[in-house]
């Protein structure tokens, strides 16, 4: 995987991140969902495909973008595979799937 360089910026708690540890594996999952809005994340140059998008708040974080099993809609919350961060989308749809709330 490639190694993803230290970015200096604060969480939306206002702390200053630095490099990934170990200790950020599920780090922030304890803490309040944040609203985001999918269109803007930025893609993951390891991953290809409409969802998958960086986490917001860790350097190698991933958001999957979880699907309802019956309806299909995409659900509006969903979390890090890294850091455990919860997230609420704010789309409407996602790649022409509407999101469900
Ligand atoms: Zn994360």
């Amino acid at each position: 995987m490639r190694r993803i360089g230290p970015r200096l910026q604060p969480d939306p708690w206002g702390n200053w991140m630095t490099r990934p540890t170990v200790k950020q594996w599920l780090a922030n999952y304890q803490k309040p969902s944040i609203r985001v809005t999918h269109a803007t994340l930025e893609q993951r140059d390891d991953e290809e495909g409409p969802f998958r998008r960086k986490c917001p708040v860790c350097p190698d974080g991933l958001l999957l973008v979880g699907r309802d099993q019956k309806t299909l809609r995409i659900l509006a919350t969903d979390h890090c595979i890294v850091c455990g961060q919860r997230v609420e989308y704010t789309d409407e749809a996602i790649d022409g799937w509407p999101v469900q709330r």
